[in-house]
């Protein structure tokens, strides 16, 4: 890959490639934008099949929260990090050099957990650098807010489908209950929304959600075509895809799960079937925000809550929009946040 020709292309600012022999790591930083302020995003850690595939993800993944960030109305910047690395091959020594070689960017990206992270790893992070986010005594876990978020979002989207927010008998699937999706399982139940929820792995999550939400399981295969109003997917990407589009049976999809449109084909596609759809860095804001709220210094948890249950309103403000212009949601939404963006730079 030509890194300056792709860094020039998305209008990243910087990327860090770093390199400790010592401590085993391997890991590259890419800042998108600190138009709005630091920017902000998790580190991933994976074994990356090679270099080019790592940066290529790195680079979507940070101009990806600088859309989320924005459209979030935070006062920060996107960016993202990546180590390459088996998740077996966590040691306390990668992750202080991965926090030593972040102050060389001199807190103009601040880090928090992602996948195959979590709070420990934040924690030994935190022992080299002070520019991180999301540890376990201030704002821990954002799966919480997350699904706090998504429940607002879906609840805005039944407006816009339905006429009303009112979840109470209305059917919604839900793909993946891990994190996310079983907070949102618990929020959905207790408005009285009749679940299908599917995993494929932890059927410990499966049986919770039967016996406490009510939820009715079914296999990870037919929760695509389930017929319902609104399909939540809150397990992997590309689930909106050319194989898929042609068997949903649901109204509207809003869920956790990033990049759940696999192309801008695939969201037009989804519109001409009239299947309302909320877009994934909107609605899956609310754990940022809640980071945001540490990396700000002054972390409120009620301060948070507001701007994650704002989440609402930006999701039915970008679908009343796509219907008024026969655009996908997906176009309307990137829009929205490289104004935000624009706003900020003026
Ligand atoms: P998680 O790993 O805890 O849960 C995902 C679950 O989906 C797992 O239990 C897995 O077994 C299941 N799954 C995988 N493939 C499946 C399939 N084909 N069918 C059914 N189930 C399947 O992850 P999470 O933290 O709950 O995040 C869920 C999604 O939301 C991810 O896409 C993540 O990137 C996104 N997201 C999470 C957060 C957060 O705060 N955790 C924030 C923003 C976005």
């Amino acid at each position: 890959m030509n890194v300056i020709q792709e860094i020039t292309k998305y209008g990243h600012e910087k990327i860090l490639f770093v390199n400790n022999e010592k401590a085993g790591l391997k890991a590259i930083i890419a800042v998108h934008s600190t138009v709005r302020g630091p920017a902000i995003g998790g580190c991933r850690l994976l074994p990356y099949a090679s270099e080019d595939e790592a940066l290529f993800d790195v680079l979507r993944l940070s101009r990806g929260m600088s859309h989320k960030n924005a459209a979030a109305g935070l006062d920060f910047g996107g960016g993202k990090s990546v180590i390459i690395a088996d998740p077996s091959q966590k040691t306390e020594a990668m992750f202080e050099a991965f926090g030593e070689a972040m102050n060389a960017l001199n807190g103009c990206y601040i880090t928090a957990e992602d996948v195959n992270t979590d709070c420990d790893d934040a924690l030994i992070i935190a022992r080299k650098t002070k520019h991180i986010c999301g540890l376990p005594h201030i704002s821990g876990d954002p799966s919480p807010f997350t699904a706090i978020g998504v429940y607002q979002g879906i609840k805005a989207t039944a407006k816009v489908a339905f006429g009303s927010d009112n979840l109470e008998g209305r059917t919604i699937a839900v793909q993946g209950v891990g994190k996310v999706g079983l907070d949102l399982c618990k929020l959905l139940a207790a408005e009285g929304a009749k679940l299908y929820v599917a995993n494929r792995k932890n059927k410990a999550n499966l049986d919770i959600a039967a016996e406490k939400y009510g939820a009715t399981i079914v296999s990870a295969d037919e929760i695509l075509s389930q017929e319902c109003d609104i399909f939540a997917p809150c397990a992997l990407g590309a689930i909106v895809n050319p194989t898929t589009i042609p068997n949903f049976k649901c109204k509207a999809i809003a869920g956790a799960a990033n990049n759940v449109i696999l192309d801008l084909a695939s969201g037009e596609a989804l519109k001409a079937r009239g299947i309302l759809y909320a877009p994934d860095f909107i609605i899956n804001a609310g754990g940022v925000i809640n980071a945001a709220g540490e990396a700000a210094g002054n972390y409120n948890e009620e301060e948070v809550l507001k701007k994650v249950n704002n989440i609402y309103n930006t999701v039915e403000h970008i679908l009343t929009e796509s219907q008024k212009t026969g655009e996908p949601e997906g176009v309307i939404a990137e829009r929205f946040a490289e104004e935000c963006i624009n706003a900020a730079r003026k």
